[in-house]
């Protein structure tokens, strides 16, 4: 593990202490500590299978049930996880910097002071607490149904096989995971949400994103070209570190409390 020194640490508080618009996004690498594994590292096949070819709408037609089954095993290890110290000291950074603004939920993410835009769907933001957040590939907890478009929270009977392919409640299709798989364009607004933050944000940070995704990496780009500071914090080097301001290189349960607690 390494530790930044002390100094780099203080000019990335100066930069964030000085942003009236803090831009944050996150990618698998934060809720490593907290036990998910992410796609790229150590446990992210299943039985022999690359992500690539199980989260792609062409895998779910062939073989639904199957997709299920994947899904329902990264259900388990999602509920099962708990927010670590990186995802509560985000929630409390947040929660300063809206208090501070006087923002809340009525007054819009796009008005927003602070907009963490995650790539996870694990749910762990928001289990957090963290409001002003945008969930860029969906959530695990949530279904959609192929045949209406139905978006609701996953209800699953128990004792319900393994690999069945649950229904809609309205229309009885087949529900699928409400989540962006590889191929899949971004849902109306999203992306126009992440960079109309990144345009006015003055700091920008990048927590566990390699940037194999590539639109949040743009977002990240974005936010450096209009003018914020650009922090990554990865233990890793990631396709966001060579353009950032500031390299903080560790884990993000270490360093985002020292970072951004008070
Ligand atoms: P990835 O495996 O490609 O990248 C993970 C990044 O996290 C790497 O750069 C790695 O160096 C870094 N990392 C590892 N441990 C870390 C730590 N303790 N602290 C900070 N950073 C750490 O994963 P990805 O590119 O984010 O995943 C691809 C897509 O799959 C994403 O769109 C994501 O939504 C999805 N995904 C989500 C989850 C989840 O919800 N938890 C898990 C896996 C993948
Ligand atoms: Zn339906």
């Amino acid at each position: 593990m390494t530790h930044p020194d002390l100094s780099l640490l203080t000019t990335v508080r100066a930069d964030l202490e000085n942003a009236r618009r803090v831009l944050v996004v996150t990618g698998a690498g934060i809720s490593a500590e907290s036990g998910i594994p992410t796609f790229r590292g150590e446990g992210g096949l299943w039985e022999g299978h690359r992500p690539e070819d199980l989260a792609n709408p062409a895998a779910f037609r062939q073989d639904p049930a199957k997709i299920w089954r994947w899904y329902r095993w990264r259900r388990g290890l999602c509920n099962d996880a708990r927010p670590n110290p990186g995802h509560l000291a985000l929630a409390r950074f947040e929660a300063r910097r809206l208090q501070d603004a006087g923002w809340t939920p009525e007054v819009g993410l796009a008005d927003s002071p602070i907009l963490l835009a995650t790539q996870n769907v694990d749910g762990l933001h928001p289990r957090a607490g963290s409001q002003a957040r945008v969930e860029m590939h969906g959530n695990i907890d949530t279904g959609r149904c192929t045949g209406c478009g139905a978006i609701a929270p996953l209800v699953e009977n128990p004792k319900a096989p393994e690999a069945a392919v649950p229904a809609c409640t309205d229309c009885g299709a087949a529900l699928r995971p409400h989540i962006l798989w590889f191929g899949e364009s971004y849902w109306p607004g999203v992306l126009e949400l992440c960079l109309h933050h990144a345009e006015r944000a003055d700091a920008c940070l990048v927590v566990g994103t390699s940037g194999m995704v590539w639109p949040p990496v743009a977002i990240a780009l974005r936010a450096k070209e209009s003018g914020a500071k650009l922090i990554d914090v990865n233990p890793n080097p990631s396709q966001v570190t060579e353009a950032a301001d500031h390299w903080l290189q560790g884990p993000s349960g270490v360093l985002l409390p020292r970072l951004l607690d008070p």
